[in-house]
C-alpha cells in the first residue's frame, strides 16, 4: 500500500478534480508484477493501468499462484469517463488468478460510495479495508472534501515579517525569499484554484500563475465587490481563467458555487481582510505562515490572528532563514 501511494503521487499535478491512485499486482510469494497509476485527469484509472501491464509480463509468473491487487482508493463501480474498475477487476479474476483486493480508502463519491468493493465481493473476491487508510485519506483530502463536505479544501496562506505584519498598505513590500516563492508556487500546483481580494489585485498586480514547479496554472478567483480591478491587470490576463465573485462574496456562497463548478481545492494569498474574514468564519482546512525572521516592518497592515489559534501544528520547515508553518484546522 505504501508503493500504492508512491505511485499515486506520480499523478498529482495531472489528474485534479479526480483523486490520486496507485496499485500494485502482487503473486508468486510477494513478488510485485504490475504496478499502474492514474497519471492524466480523464485517462485510464490506476487499475486499468495495473492489470493491463500485468497481462504483459504474464509469462514471468508461475502460472496459478493467487494475485492480490492493492489500491489505494476503493474501485469505482460506475460509468464516468471509463468503464468501472470493479467490472474489470472481476472480468480478469480468473485469467490473472486474483483472489483478494486491498482498499487503502474508500471512495466517497456518492456514485461509488461502497458499491465497488461490494460488486468485488459479490464475485467472490476477498475485500481487505482499511489498510494505511489515514495516509490514503491525507493524500487525497482535497477530493474528500469536495464530496464529504461538498465544498473545495481551503488553505489559507500569507508571509509575515517578525513583528507581525504582512505588508504596507500603499506598496509592496517583500517577505518571502527566492526558494519560499518557488513553495507557493508548489501549492499553486497543488490546488485547482488561487483566490484574492480587491486590495491585493490592486496593489500587488499579481499575474498568480505557477511558472516556478510543474503542472497547471491554477484558476485565478478574485472577490471584487464593487468590481475595482480594471480589466487591464495582470490578474486578467490570458494565461489562466479568472472567476470574479462581486454580487454576492458571502464565504458559503462562494464555496459551494466552487464546488458546484468541480473545484476541489483553493489557496487563498490575501490580502489580509479576505483572510481575516475567513478566519472568522471558521470554513477553512490548513493555514501556510511564513515568518521571516530578520524583517521589522515598524507598521503596515497586521497579520491574521485567530483567538484560539490556526489549528493544530501540523509541519515546521526553516527554508532559507525564513520558517514556514503548516497548521490543520480541525
Ligand atoms: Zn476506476
Amino acid at each position: 500500500m505504501a508503493r500504492c501511494l508512491e505511485l499515486a503521487r506520480l499523478g498529482e499535478y495531472y489528474v485534479a478534480p479526480n483523486p490520486m491512485v496507485g496499485a500494485v499486482l502482487v503473486a508468486d510469494e510477494d513478488r510485485i508484477w504490475s504496478e499502474g497509476w492514474h497519471r492524466q485527469y480523464g485517462g485510464p484509472h490506476a487499475e486499468v493501468n495495473c492489470l493491463m501491464g500485468a497481462e504483459s509480463r504474464r509469462a514471468e509468473v508461475v502460472s496459478g499462484s493467487p494475485a492480490t491487487l492493492f489500491v489505494s482508493l476503493e474501485p469505482c463501480s460506475h460509468f464516468g469517463k471509463t468503464p468501472p474498475c470493479a467490472d474489470l477487476i472481476i472480468s480478469k479474476k480468473d485469467e490473472l488468478n486474483i483472489r483478494r483486493v486491498v482498499v487503502g480508502s474508500l471512495d466517497p463519491n456518492p456514485k461509488v460510495a461502497g458499491g465497488g468493493i461490494k460488486k468485488l465481493r459479490d464475485a467472490g473476491i476477498e475485500v481487505v479495508t482499511g489498510v494505511l487508510e489515514k495516509e490514503c485519506r491525507h493524500l487525497n483530502r482535497r477530493f474528500i472534501c469536495l464530496h464529504e463536505k461538498h465544498r473545495p479544501y481551503v488553505i489559507l496562506k500569507w508571509a509575515q515579517s517578525a513583528d507581525g505584519y504582512i505588508g504596507s498598505p500603499d506598496q509592496r513590500v517583500v517577505i518571502s525569499n527566492p526558494l519560499t516563492k518557488q513553495v507557493v508556487h508548489k501549492m499553486r500546483a497543488e490546488n485547482m484554484s488561487i483566490m484574492v481580494g480587491t486590495n491585493t489585485a490592486l496593489i500587488d498586480n499579481p499575474k498568480l500563475l505557477n511558472t516556478h514547479w510543474a503542472g497547471r496554472n491554477p484558476i485565478r478567483i478574485l472577490l471584487d465587490r464593487h468590481r475595482r480591478v480594471p480589466l487591464n491587470y495582470n490578474i486578467f490576463s490570458h494565461d489562466a481563467e479568472t472567476i470574479v465573485y462581486s454580487d454576492n462574496t458571502e464565504w458559503q456562497y462562494i464555496l459551494s458555487d466552487l464546488a458546484r463548478r468541480n473545484i476541489h481545492s483553493v489557496l487563498v494569498e490575501g490580502g489580509a481582510t479576505l483572510l481575516k474574514n475567513i478566519l472568522s468564519t471558521g470554513i477553512y482546512d490548513e493555514v501556510h505562515l511564513e515568518i521571516n525572521p530578520g524583517l521589522n516592518l515598524r507598521g503596515g497592515i497586521p497579520a491574521p490572528v485567530a483567538e484560539c489559534g490556526f489549528g493544530s501544528l501540523f509541519e515546521e520547515q526553516t527554508i532559507e532563514n525564513n520558517i514556514l508553518y503548516t497548521y490543520v484546522h480541525v
